[in-house]
């Protein structure tokens, strides 16, 4: 059996440091707001490059404090646009709607399943207020433009980065530093994950982080003196020191999933099957702004080819099923339509790859596939 996600072999992988690290924690008699979530802050603000980290509970709510504490500033307001892919993870657009601001969707490029930058001015109102970029699938979403363009509108760029930890643009700037502010999630699944929820924001202005670090906190920054009406959203102490742990091996992590990702492309040799496209090339390991959060290919009977791969025990998954504008919870959104976002959900299956993940394995996938005969099989 090829698991989709070991998420068992990968916290023993960072065995014994790791319960070593949460046993000081629970004989410290300390767990919220503490030295590890500071420590922790400094370091992955260091690491993404930004002047600031706040620790959150989660990804949703590092997007949500994000956006709120814009408003907060008076940078935005109830009813402004923000641009945002057609295709994401839900999170992405629930955080814009929960602060009641509009989602104007975009359609994704085909090839890199990534926000289509060129298609972006086009839908700039006098109410455009941001860009979200989603570095999804783990690729960086960005170019030389849009900050040119962000300038020229006076819009904020927000990055949703839960997916792309680690991830190193061509000029040597990781996502999360490119834009205004970015929200990275710990979920356990993500690149970086904790064992439970947690999130941050991390961004280089500093009054922004002011804001956002109170609102997590209740909307306080002195304890019962309250300046704004706030959430409760922090990281605690445990899944700080466990993320602290866990961070310092991050880029070899990825290191690890850019191999298995170089394998996959070298051996993957089923025409039917479209393989992921990386800054026009095939050759990944050196790519570094690609962390391979998932490795997503596409093909036009794509769940027959998930049912074949599951019969020979190998488990694959799909980001993701129903597209955010055809969601039941976003009515507003049901009468729109954006084909190559539905194409994308049609199609797409993500393969098994992670940090732990042997060659063996992706062997093991990679002749499935090979094998896998549209004539014979459906
Ligand atoms: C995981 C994810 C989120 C939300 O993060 P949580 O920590 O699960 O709240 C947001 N956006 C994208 C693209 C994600 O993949």
């Amino acid at each position: 059996m090829i698991k989709f996600l070991d998420i068992q072999k990968i916290t023993s992988s960072y065995e014994p440091e790791l319960s070593e690290s949460v046993k000081k924690v629970i004989d410290s008699g300390w767990y919220l707001q503490g030295e590890q979530v500071a420590l922790f802050e400094k370091e992955y603000a260091t690491f993404i490059g930004t002047g600031n980290c706040i620790g959150t509970a989660n990804g949703l709510d590092a997007l949500r404090l994000i956006l709120k504490a814009y408003i907060q500033l008076g940078i935005m307001e109830q009813g402004d646009e923000v641009i945002v892919p057609a295709n994401t993870y839900i999170a992405s657009i629930l955080a814009i709607t929960d602060n009641g601001l509009v989602p104007v969707l975009v359609e994704p490029d085909e090839n890199t399943y990534n926000l289509n930058l060129s298609l972006v001015e086009q839908h700039i109102t006098k109410k455009t207020k941001a860009i979200m970029v989603v570095h999804l699938y783990g690729q960086i979403c960005w170019n030389k433009d849009i900050r040119e363009l962000a300038d020229k509108y006076q819009l904020k760029i927000v990055e949703d980065n839960a997916q792309a930890a680690g991830a190193m643009s061509v000029s040597s700037v990781r996502s999360g530093a490119l834009g205004d502010a970015a929200a990275h999630s710990f979920y356990p699944g993500k690149n970086l994950g904790a064992l439970g929820d947690g999130g941050a924001v991390t961004t280089n202005d500093s009054e922004l982080a002011t804001v956002i670090r109170a609102l997590g906190n209740y909307g306080s920054i002195q304890k019962y003196v309250n300046d704004y009406q706030g959430l409760n959203s922090r990281l605690d102490e445990m899944h700080a020191t466990i993320l602290r742990v866990k961070l310092k091996k991050l880029d070899d992590d990825n290191m690890h999933r850019r191999e298995i990702a170089q394998f996959y492309m070298n051996h993957i040799q089923n025409t039917d099957v479209k393989l992921p496209l990386v800054d026009g090339s095939a050759q990944v390991n050196d790519q570094l702004g690609h962390v391979w959060h998932l490795f997503v290919i596409r093909h036009r009977k794509r769940d027959l080819l998930q049912k074949y791969l599951a019969d020979k025990q190998i488990q694959t998954l799909i980001h993701y099923p129903i597209p955010p504008h055809q969601q039941k919870a976003y009515p507003q959104l049901n009468h729109l339509t954006y084909p190559i976002t539905e194409m994308i959900h049609r199609e797409v299956l993500s393969l098994p790859i992670s940090q732990v993940m042997t060659i063996d394995e992706a062997k093991i996938v990679a002749s499935a596939i090979n094998t896998f005969n549209l004539s014979v099989h459906c």
